[in-house]
């Protein structure tokens, strides 16, 4: 099954919510850092999981500000070595003292119940329950995120503090919940461009109420994709995919194998709200032209930054660059899941997000997309001795020394541009930004001396 939601430009004022209102963050005026923060408070109660409600819920939000594709799989479909999961949704769960008062609940915090947990209604004593109960005894008030996707059980996470603070008794236990066949649930979003090329952008839409893994790259992703959707003119195709971890790249994979021949770049976006430095972590090929776009973004930004080889492990890198795949597919994150103490814990929270990283990590994807999208090689089009740029207007009269960074880029692209080197090439080769060197080759372009390799 298949619907398109037709929406209103992403750029469309939101009404206010309440009367006397002072921002309205989705409005163009504010910073797009804290547009980009007001849509994750947005979704961040969603419960969301592989599969289930709150990724559908979640995928709703987003089609209000891109055109979306949202696909549903049913249970059992097989999709290379795996299966789609039985759908999972959970409607409340508790743990009740003997007075009745429930003190553990999903209510405020959806990070209690294991994900996946099967369904359980059942007074037990703290003995029997204790087995069910995970806690972080290092980080004592923060509550862990779990999940048990691919093997049937229950638990609810909780502070250590307070699993200590239980007392023996009885304990009314709740999990309401179901896990049966229904769909797994992506969506897609695709913007047509000049070429049936296409760049891929991919993020996870699988876990609760936590903000940096990875709320805030379902964020950055549908703020790049309304920025892409509003340019008047694409060179590339781009394909902007809000999947499940795992199972959802493995699913989309599956299903679109015969056209992935056509995804010419790649980047998975996730934890891109954290106050560290964006890290990139190049593709499986490494040498990709995406791996040394992005290495050159980052570099040109003046920010610190990092950039770190492949590993298979990670996110959904880890499917798009399998060996049976390998496609030119980087990752742009900030701090590197697992390197900072909040993650997969209730501390990844709205606080821990800021607007200014969310900005940057917005503004490091839109340079890196831009820069693929100029990135060209070219054939010099009067290669037989220099052409006469003099009176094309393209060389100044001059004393010969002092020649304009324009004059000088110009002449390196007239001879590199030799259908061989790319601007990027050009620009590494010469020492000239890129800015310049592409500068200096549109206006080759307009004076016809250069030609699209
Ligand atoms: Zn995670």
């Amino acid at each position: 099954m298949t619907t398109s939601s037709a929406t209103a430009p992403p750029t469309t004022p939101r009404p206010l919510r309440a009367a006397g209102a002072a921002v309205r963050p989705h409005c163009d005026a504010a910073p797009i850092g804290d547009r980009i923060l007001e849509f994750m408070a947005e979704l961040y109660p969603q419960c969301r999981s592989m599969t289930g409600d709150g990724v559908r819920a979640t995928l709703g939000h987003i089609a209000r500000h891109i055109p979306l594709a949202i696909e549903e799989v049913p249970s059992g479909t097989p999709v290379l070595d795996w299966v789609v999961p039985n759908e999972w949704n959970v409607r409340d769960a508790w743990i009740a003292d003997s007075t009745g008062a429930r003190i553990v609940d999903f209510q405020r915090s959806n990070l209690h119940v294991m994900g996946y947990s099967t369904p359980v209604r059942a007074t037990m004593t703290l003995a029997q329950l204790r087995p069910h109960l995970i806690s972080l005894p290092e980080r004592p008030d923060w509550i862990p995120y779990r999940t048990s996707y691919f093997r049937e059980a229950w638990a609810f996470c909780l502070s250590h503090r307070q699993l200590e603070s239980l007392a023996d008794g009885d304990y009314d236990v709740c999990i309401d919940a179901t896990l049966g066949p229904g769909a797994l649930t992506y969506g897609e979003c695709f913007l047509p461009g000049a070429s049936r090329e296409e760049v891929l952008l991919s993020t996870h839409i699988c876990h609760p109420s936590l903000a940096n893994d990875n709320l805030s790259g379902i964020a950055v992703a549908t703020f790049v994709a309304a920025h892409l959707a509003a340019l008047p003119a694409r060179r590339y195709s781009y394909r902007i995919l809000f999947l499940p971890g795992t199972i959802g790249s493995i699913t989309w994979l599956a299903r679109n194998e015969p056209r992935l021949n056509a995804i010419k770049h790649g980047l998975v976006l996730a934890c891109l709200g954290d106050p560290g430095p964006i890290t990139y972590k190049k593709s499986r090929r490494a040498t990709a032209e995406i791996d040394e776009i992005a290495a050159y973004a980052l570099q040109a930004s003046g920010r610190p930054f990092e950039v770190v080889d492949f590993i298979p492990y990670g996110y959904d890198e880890r499917q798009f660059c399998s060996p049976g795949f390998d496609l030119p597919v980087g990752c742009v994150m900030r701090t590197p899941h697992g390197r900072f103490p909040q993650y997969h814990t209730s501390a990844d929270n709205l606080d821990f997000v800021t607007a200014d990283a969310l900005a940057d990590s917005f503004e490091t994807v839109v340079s890196i997309v831009s820069l693929v999208e100029r990135n060209r090689m070219y054939e010099n089009q009067s290669p037989k001795g220099e052409p006469q740029l003099g009176r094309r207007g393209l060389y100044g009269a001059h004393n010969g020394i002092d020649r304009t960074a324009d004059e000088l880029a110009t002449l390196w692209v007239l001879n590199l541009a030799d259908g061989r080197h790319s601007l990027m090439a050009i620009a590494k080769r010469s020492g000239y930004p890129f800015e310049t060197v592409w500068r200096a080759a549109e206006a080759l372009r307009a004076h016809r001396l250069l030609a699209a390799a």
